[in-house]
This record gives C-alpha cells, structure tokens and sequence, in this order.
C-alpha cells in the first residue's frame, strides 16, 4: 500500500480508503472482516457518514483494541432522528449526535471530525457564521477531533470552505465526468443525463480551480464517488457512454491535485479487495487516456490529464508533474514555495527536454507538452 499526507494535517494516509457502505451489510456483522482486511493490507483510513447507531456500534465493536491503527474521519451533523438518517445544523441535535457517536465507537478522538454535505452557498453560511463551526472548533481545540473536515459536491462552496482557513480536509466526488459539469447547489445535476446531451469539453474551470487551491493551501482531499456510485463501471449507465475500469477511475481521482485517498465504496469485502488490488496494477491496467479519448461527446482537446499516456521521455522528464505544477503556478500567478519545492525535487526538469516531439505524438489530449516544458524551465528556472 503507498501512503500520501493527508494536506498539512501531518496524517499520512493509504492511497486507497474505505467508505463506510460495506459496514451496513449483513446486519452490520460485516465491520469486523472489512477491518480485518484493511488491516492485513494496510488501509488505514476510513470514513463514516452514516449516523445509524447499529453501523457505528458494529464498528467501536471491529475497532476494539486496535483503534490507532486506523484514521477516522467521521462526520458531524449527520444525526439519527426517528430510525432515520437526518442532516442537521440543529445545535442541540449537532452535539447529541457527536455524543452518541463517540460512545458508539468507544473512542475519546475522531481524527478528522467532517461538517457533512454542505453543497450551498447559504447552508456554507448558516455554518460558517453560526454556532456549528464554533462547536467544531471547540471539539477541535479540546482534542476530541484532531482535524476539520467538510464533505461537499459544489466547487464553488467548497473552495469557498477552503479558503477560511478552518477546513483542513475536504471530501468531495471526484471522477471524469462529473469533473465536466458546473457548480451546482442540486446534487442531483452531476448524473442528470441532459446535462451529458450536448458536447462536453474539457474540466469545469472552477473544479479544476478547486483541485488547484486544495494544493495550494494545504488542504488534503478525500475522493468520493469516484465511480459515480457505479454508473462509470457499466457503459449502459455511464453518462461517459462508455464504461471505464475501477482502476481507470482510482487513478484518474488519484492522479488529481491535493488527492491523498479515493475512499472505497464497497458493499462486500470481496469489492473492497478488488479495489485494493489496484496496488498492484500495471500501468497500462491504470491508463485512462485511450478510454477518455474514446469518449462520444466529450472531449478533453488541449487540456493536460496527468494520465502519463506520453511517456517513457528519453530525458525522463515526468511531463504529466511538470505540468501539474506549471498549472499550479499559472493559477496561482506566481510560483508558491511548495509547488517549487516539488518541482525541484523531480529527478528531470523541464529545460532538459529536446524538443523531440515523442511525447506530443502520444498524447491523446493534443496538449502542446513541448511549449508547456518550455513555459516551466523559464516559470521554475530550469
Ligand atoms: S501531456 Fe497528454 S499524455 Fe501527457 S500527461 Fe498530459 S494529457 Fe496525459
Ligand atoms: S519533447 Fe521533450 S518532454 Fe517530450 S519526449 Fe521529447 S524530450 Fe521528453
């Protein structure tokens, strides 16, 4: 298993996660196995959005003994009401709910303590402005989380999130084609099949703006629905119109800006194996740039994926990094320390490229690389 920090949080995480669907099944007797094999195979972190006290009790059970060898991130202001599962930014509900959730789970500290869904700008406000990110920071400073999160699917909202400073984790749904689709306050629109009718080109600007500042700022990403809660895998489902692999869709999500886990969505421990099995993939079973080129009405022309499809470069300049932090400095319009601290530390640099034009006749995208790596030797220097 490789392990990525987690933003600034000083956590380092397992590059593959779990969500918390596989602990519901079999009557919640399924806790135990998904955390025996997390264990075994090195997943270490874990979310937990599901306020059912069954789920969370199943759980405080699996962990007993074991508990800091796993990373929870575990959210607040989700609370059962009436056997219900209920968003709330009810104070009284808020900190009943965080109550029962940390008997539960027989812990005295959540590590990441996530303020759940919050995908409008106004709901951002009531949070922001009123009692529930008080609270989260009084649990914050009195230990009981380590760390604050907040989950999302709005880019907008969230990068607005971001840049108060509080949040240092962000969950939000990462994949290929809803990376296509604007903000939106209806979650409901990144599957709405309209929205894939008309031809789709390239990344929303202000989500790959999003991915950008995560960086930028430290803030370390958490991928959700990085199937498209399955739609991606099955190409009657996909608004893609063509299914994609689970490791396709893990390293698209993984090989975004600030991603430090994609968190597993399995029901079973068989799926969750599957999923951790994209460890050992090859690179060509990773490779998504031929799929997405492949793609009936999207089109990603220009635009640079990360994918590595353009490599091996014979002077060994890792193209897909280099323009990673070329993007991040343009975006930023000057060169933040961090991302030049990265780029020096890259074994090959832009200036060694010869112009070759290997590269460019690789690229699914039609991206310029050559200009891109003359654009970084003269933005990092060399
Ligand atoms: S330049 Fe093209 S092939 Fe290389 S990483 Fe970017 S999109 Fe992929
Ligand atoms: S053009 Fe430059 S970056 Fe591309 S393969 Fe040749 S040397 Fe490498």
């Amino acid at each position: 298993m490789k392990y990525r920090e987690l933003g600034n949080t000083g956590i380092r995480v397992s590059e593959i996660g779990m969500g918390c669907e596989g602990f519901a099944g079999d009557g919640c007797r399924n806790a135990k196995c998904f955390l025996d094999l997390a264990e075994e195979t090195g997943v270490n972190y874990f979310d937990l959005y599901t306020s059912n006290p069954e789920v969370r009790k199943s759980i405080g059970e699996a962990l007993d003994g074991r508990r800091e060898k796993f990373i929870i991130q575990s959210h607040i202001c989700s609370v059962w009401k009436d056997g219900q599962y209920k968003r709330s930014r009810n104070i009284g509900e808020v900190k009943e709910g965080f109550e029962e959730m940390m008997s539960l789970l027989n812990t005295d500290y959540i590590d990441v303590g996530m303020i759940h869904y919050v995908d409008s700008m106004e709901d951002w406000k009531t949070i922001s402005d009123g009692p529930v990110l008080s609270y989260v920071k009084e649990l914050k400073e009195a230990g009981r989380i380590h760390h604050i999160g907040l989950s999302s699917h709005n880019p907008k909202v969230a990068k607005k999130a971001i840049e108060s400073g509080y949040i240092e984790v962000l969950m939000f749904s990462v994949n290929p084609c809803y990376d296509l689709q604007p903000a939106s306050e209806d979650v409901e629109d990144l599957w709405r099949d309209e929205n894939y009718a008309a031809p789709l080109v390239n990344m929303d600007p202000e989500r790959q703006e999003l991915y950008e500042a995560c960086q930028r700022l430290g803030v370390g990403i958490t991928v959700m629905k990085a199937f498209g809660g399955g739609d991606l895998l099955d190409e009657t489902m996909s608004p893609a119109g063509k299914a994609l692999t689970a490791n396709q869709c893990l390293h698209y999500a993984l090989t975004r800006p600030a991603v430090a886990t994609v968190l597993s969505g399995a029901r079973t421990v068989g799926q969750l194996q599957a999923d951790i099995a994209y460890e050992e993939a090859s690179d060509e079973e990773k490779d998504y740039a031929l799929a997405f080129a492949s793609f009936p009405n999207i089109s990603w022309k220009g635009h640079c994926m990360y994918c590595s499809h353009c490599a091996p470069c014979p002077k060994k300049i890792d193209v897909a990094s280099v323009t990673k932090f070329l993007n991040l400095a343009k975006a930023q319009g000057e060169v933040p320390e961090t991302v030049r601290e990265h780029y020096h530390v890259l074994e090959h640099h832009a200036g060694e490229c010869i112009q070759c034009g290997a590269c460019e006749t690789r690229c699914p995208f039609e991206v310029s690389i050559i200009k891109n790596m003359q654009e970084a030797a003269a933005v990092f220097g060399k």
